[in-house]
């Protein structure tokens, strides 16, 4: 009958309910146990001069070390730990790491290289990222100079009413202010000049579109020559090929970052970078 077939459907949607329920916890449950068994680590991706391939910072990517499955990308699992709220402490995690790693490369003697952490929009909300950032800056005796927060545009037009004030205050610690995926949300310029940004990272969405159809090129252009009136920096990503690098170079573009340079490299690999005279050498061949 009708009646026993709708049973039966509510039946299959409660038995796949749970079975997401289920999923859910135990995702839930793995991510915090991997937070206390500390298996993440931090990659590092330069980000370099366009015109001399000097190195100018690194980006700080997170990774999770599963026990059995090996190395997870955050696409994996940033967005379990955003939904369940353990992206503070995973966030934390990362700062700490951050500075921690600047210690450790400071204490064999290499070069100070700026580092930036990526914080996301739940983790900021929660008001804790200047109280972290000034712990660990504490402990491990960095130089403020040398960290960078990256902010998507999403928390910077958030309605929480305290952002320019948290930014602000966290701006006052010294740390550099990155605006992430620029170009994907709704900010403007000018909300970007009040809010004091130092660096903008345009979305790897544009730098693919450059080299794709003159109105790309334009746009890319646009926002290079705007960010130099306000006195902020462009960086490039996902800056995959030659030609992409060359036509960023032709607009004066200040930094790239991606693929064509260098992939996100664990912090073992780093040090021989940082010796190699801070160059690449490929990149000054193009252009
Ligand atoms: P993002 O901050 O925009 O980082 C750039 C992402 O693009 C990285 O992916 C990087 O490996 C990748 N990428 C770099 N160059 C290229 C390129 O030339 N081509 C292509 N196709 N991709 C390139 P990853 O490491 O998988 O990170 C993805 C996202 O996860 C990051 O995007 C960031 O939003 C988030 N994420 C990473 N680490 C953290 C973290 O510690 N905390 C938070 N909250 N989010 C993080
Ligand atoms: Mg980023
Ligand atoms: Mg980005
Ligand atoms: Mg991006």
């Amino acid at each position: 009958s009708a009646k026993a077939a709708g049973k039966g459907r509510f039946h299959f949607y409660q038995s796949q309910l749970s079975e997401y329920l289920l999923m859910r916890v135990s995702r839930e449950e793995a991510l915090r146990q991997a937070i206390e068994r500390d298996e993440f680590v931090l990659y590092y991706q330069p980000r370099v001069d366009a015109a001399t391939g000097k190195l100018c910072s690194m980006e700080a990517l997170v990774r999770w070390i599963h026990p059995e499955r090996g190395l997870i990308p955050p696409s994996e699992f940033i967005p379990v730990a955003e939904e369940t709220g353990l992206i503070v402490q995973l966030g934390e995690q990362v700062i700490a790491k951050t500075c921690a790693q600047l210690a450790i490369w400071r204490a064999q003697g290499l070069p100070p290289v700026p580092l930036s952490v990526n914080v996301s929009a739940l983790q900021f909300n929660q008001g804790k990222v200047r109280e972290v950032l000034a712990q660990y800056m504490a402990r491990y005796h960095i130089d403020p100079a040398l960290i960078g927060i990256e902010l998507t545009e999403s928390c910077m037009v958030a309605d929480g009413a305290n952002v320019p004030l948290e930014l602000n205050a966290i701006r006052k610690l010294g740390v550099k202010l990155l605006i992430d995926d620029f170009g994907t949300g709704y900010s403007s310029l000018s909300q970007l000049q009040e809010l004091d940004v130092d660096v903008l990272k345009v979305d790897r969405a544009f730098t693919k579109k450059l080299s794709q159809s003159q109105q790309g090129l334009a746009f890319f252009k646009a926002i290079v020559s705007m960010a130099q009136a306000l006195d902020i920096e462009v960086v490039a990503e996902g800056v995959e090929t030659a030609e992409q690098l060359r036509l960023l170079q032709t607009l004066a573009c200040s930094e790239v970052q991606g693929h064509y340079v260098s992939r996100p490299l664990p912090a073992d690999e780093v040090p021989a970078l940082m010796r190699q005279r801070f160059l690449f050498p490929h990149l000054q061949a193009v252009g």
